[in-house]
């Protein structure tokens, strides 16, 4: 069978929760005026009570309201797909499996979460979110995601990406956001900065501290994140749960799972599942990152601010240092400097295993697929594939029929000027 399909009413009504499950304690997030652990209350001038307490959660599993199920449905459950034509062209004996994103109305994971978050927001009362967005998908997903619960939505998107990138605009646009080249005018940490520098290009770390200050002086407003925190990778992990129910309808279980890596939300979000198998039948979880921003990798485990400017509370993970400031390479969702705490805790307790790619190889991974499979990956997705065609080649040579399921994080339709840089032969490995 190429496509395995489950149907609506087989959506899973849980999300479950990694929390419990740690081989150690979450080291607390930390207040970096006091050093003490963030107390709720602190946060609620940026999130909504209900994302706070899920943030903090101990509970397994978390019931997903019947109106986040109901928008799922536009495009959920998503296809597993066998890459049959991927496995002849490698001639391998190992089965690969996706899971593909890429057909959610903004093209990746991401509206998974920007769902969840636009109604826990609704629900209490929030008029507006704002948010930082760099190449523009998390912020076409807020966007697609506060329309359907009726609620504004203000993008802080980098100025240089917002005038070299503009179809993500026109789409964060098409859905009713409204995007704001950043450095602005609009903050006070927007026009010291202008002040200063009239001709600035942005980064993420500008246009964080102008939505997280847009969102903390407007009582009506909040902000959301589009990766890295827990309630984030929770509501991801419809991914994995329904992963896990094709396979099992074919009599299938994964021996290799494989993610590409940025703050970790995709990736936690196939695998998290599936993490009690690595001991109990030996299943092999690889998360990908690009050689370029080595997190996992080459980072030091250690408390580090969450964002580049300094302003969110210190959290504990694999780091590059919060001033990093990783090579403009095209998978633009790859590029943090940090991750996930809890898939930090996984890798460095040996149940993930982590692995940095460099770029030139991940586009003729990216172009395999879509001269095989036909879909033109995303450049992160494009960071998994490369592994997967690693461990096929691998399972051919060892002639080893195994099984690997790994992540289709999302479509590149609008990424294709990274393929004509490619295809020219311009593309650089940093
Ligand atoms: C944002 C993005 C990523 C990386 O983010 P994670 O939180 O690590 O999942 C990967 N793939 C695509 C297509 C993205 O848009």
């Amino acid at each position: 069978m190429r496509k395995i399909l489950l149907d609506e009413n087989e959506m899973p009504k849980e999300w479950y929760n990694i929390l419990p499950d740690l081989p150690e304690d979450l080291p607390p997030p930390l207040n970096p005026a006091t050093n003490e652990p963030v107390k709720p209350e602190e946060l609620e001038a940026i999130f909504p009570k209900a994302l706070i307490k899920q943030e903090m959660s101990q509970e397994r599993w978390i019931r997903i309201p019947e109106e986040v199920r109901d928008i799922y449905a536009l495009w959920r459950p998503t296809p597993l797909i066998r890459a049959k034509r991927l496995e002849e062209y490698l001639k391998t004996p190992a089965r690969i499996y996706f899971k593909y994103e890429g057909g959610s109305p903004p093209g990746s994971h991401k509206p998974n979460t920007a769902v969840a978050q636009a109604y826990y927001n609704a629900k209490e009362g929030v008029e507006r979110l704002t948010t930082e967005t760099g190449a523009g998908q998390w912020g076409s997903a807020l966007c697609f995601a506060t329309k359907l619960f009726d609620l504004k939505c203000t993008v802080y998107m980098v100025k240089v990406s917002y005038h070299q990138k503009p179809y993500r605009r026109i789409l964060m646009e098409t859905w009713g956001g409204e995007v704001i080249p950043s450095p602005s005018d609009r903050t006070e940490s927007g026009r010291r900065i202008l002040e200063k520098d009239p001709d600035n290009p942005g980064s993420l770390g500008i246009a964080i501290s102008e939505a997280i200050e847009d969102a903390v002086k407007n009582e009506d407003t909040k902000y959301s994140l589009g990766s890295v925190l827990n309630h984030v990778l929770l509501h991801q992990t419809v991914i994995g749960l329904e992963a896990k129910k094709q396979l099992e309808s074919i009599g299938e279980e994964p021996d290799v799972i494989v993610g590409c890596v940025g703050g970790g939300s995709n990736f936690a979000g196939l695998s998290y599942p599936f993490v009690k198998d690595v001991e109990k039948r030996g299943t092999k979880i690889i998360a990908v990152e690009p050689a370029a921003c080595p997190t996992l990798t080459k980072g030091e485990y250690r408390y580090d601010f969450g964002d580049t400017a300094g302003l969110t509370p210190l959290l504990k993970m694999y780091t590059l240092g919060h001033d990093f400031i990783p090579p403009p390479i095209h998978a633009g969702g790859l590029r943090y400097h940090g991750d996930a705490p809890t898939l930090c805790i996984l890798v460095k307790n040996g149940l993930v295993e982590a692995r940095a790619v460099k770029q030139i190889p991940t586009f003729e991974a990216g172009l395999i697929f879509a001269r095989t499979e036909g879909i033109v990956p995303a450049p992160e997705t494009n960071h998994a594939i490369r592994v997967v065609i690693d461990e096929a080649i691998k399972a051919r040579e060892e002639n080893e029929e195994k099984v690997i399921l790994f992540g289709f994080s999302g479509h590149g339709l609008l990424d294709l000027k990274a393929y004509d840089d490619f295809l020219s032969g311009k593309l650089q490995d940093v």
